[in-house]
């Protein structure tokens, strides 16, 4: 078989075959198939589609490059398709393993202007993120819940592939987004898993229509091998909860498993959980304060200290000119604005600053008062503030007309 055939068949819009897909990522993964060859047949792809089934047979492939880890028990498994203040996995993972589900994260870092659960883990002092997968199995028997940053040996040629993808305009494409995030799951060993498709302006899927597409693409290729797939499409046109940058969600996730945090993201929770429980039994589990407790119990267990969790930074209140209904706070500005602050990452070898955010003080559909502030500003140089600022005025707008709250969640697949 040769490359160059196998690029040109999908450049001219004809189905690949399992052996030609096979081949193609067996020789990347051997370094035979260059960079060059695999991003012309990423943007082939990306332009031409790839078929459920040659999406199928590039999982497949993807996984015969790596291991599979095998777990005793069945596990569970949450995966968010990407947003901006989006802790849930900080809520829903403890939130399950409090009700007897054994949960088994494998997470990645922020990917562009969204926020990644392994960077807000790794800004509480001493929790670690890169445990050994006999250490990772070993906490989800025990403790029932393990949150672990994707290992190299499970599916390296993913990270690969996804790392050219990011510099080829080749991300938002949902055969591709569909191979990547199933392929890192299967090989993650989970029996069950739960799904956040995110819509709106800071999330992959920008509508509703891509986003039902994606979600019914992940729930039947997902099925397809073998596993039981739930699914909720949330809304992310506006951040979820209040906090956005690493501690400061780390907090506020703590305080929504106090019962204390913003309804959004308490609401999404449940919802996200109750795709797999009943509803009073997820409920209980919050207000009894079992969550809290296995929250409390998985730091520990990997070595983190949420005793003083208190943000190394200076605060900047940002007001506005005038009063009204808060009409717009765009999630992709906001993150990006967050991201200049030193939250998230240009370059992935760049330091990311875990004390930087911004807390909203206000959510669309709330009225403001001229002077009154609408968001605090965590900062630590006064450069990158006033980038943000400039973002950060971009992403808002206001109404003197009443504007209605955002829906939070679409549709639930359960
Ligand atoms: N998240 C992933 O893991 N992969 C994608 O391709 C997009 C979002």
């Amino acid at each position: 078989m040769n490359p160059v055939e196998i690029i040109i068949k999908k450049r001219d819009g004809y189905i690949l075959t399992e052996e030609e897909i096979t081949f193609f990522v067996d020789r990347f993964h051997k370094k035979e198939i260059k960079d060059y060859q695999m991003s012309a047949w990423l943007m082939a792809s990306f332009i031409r589609g790839l078929s459920k089934e040659e999406t199928r047979n590039l999982i497949s492939a993807i996984l015969s490059t790596g291991k599979t880890l095998e777990w005793d028990f069945p596990v569970l498994d949450k995966h968010s398709t990407g947003g901006v203040g989006d802790k849930l996995s900080l809520v829903v993972v403890p939130l399950l393993a409090s009700i007897g589900f054994k949960v088994a994260k494998l997470s990645g870092r922020g990917l562009g202007h969204t926020g990644g659960t392994i960077d807000k883990l790794e800004s509480i002092p001493g929790f670690r993120v890169n445990l050994s997968l006999e250490e990772f199995k070993k906490i989800v028997e025990e403790v029932g819940c393990s949150i672990i940053s994707q290992t190299e040996d499970l599916v390296p040629v993913e990270k690969d592939i996804y790392s050219l993808r990011d510099v080829t305009g080749t991300v938002d494409s949902i055969p591709l987004i569909t191979s990547s995030i199933l392929s890192k799951k299967i090989a993650g060993g989970a029996k069950t898993i739960v799904f956040d498709v995110k819509v709106g302006s800071g999330a992959f899927m920008k509508n509703i229509k891509d986003a039902e597409e994606l979600t019914s693409w992940l729930i039947e290729i997902g099925r397809s091998f073998g596993r039981e797939v739930k699914a909720v499409i949330s809304d992310m046109d506006q951040p979820l909860g209040c906090a956005i940058g690493n501690l400061l969600e780390v907090i506020e996730a703590i305080e929504t498993l106090k019962g204390e945090g913003p309804q959004d993201l308490k609401e999404l929770a449940i919802e996200i959980a109750s795709t797999v429980a009943p509803k009073e039994i997820v409920r209980e589990a919050f207000e009894s304060g079992k969550a809290f407790s296995k929250f409390e119990e998985m730091v520990k267990a990997q070595g983190g200290d949420i005793s003083n969790l208190v943000p190394l930074a200076k605060v900047y209140n940002l007001s506005l000119e005038g009063s009204g209904y808060i009409e717009r706070l765009d999630a992709y500005l906001i993150g990006e604005a967050v991201r200049t602050l030193g939250a998230g990452r240009y370059r992935k070898e760049d330091l990311i600053d875990p004390n930087v955010g911004i807390i909203l003080k206000k959510k669309v559909g709330d009225y403001i008062e001229k002077g009154e502030t609408i968001l605090e500003i965590y900062y630590n140089s006064k450069e990158t503030l006033k980038k943000a600022m400039e973002l950060l005025r971009k992403a808002i707008s206001i109404n003197k007309d009443e504007v209605r709250k955002r829906t939070l969640i679409y549709s639930v697949y359960s």
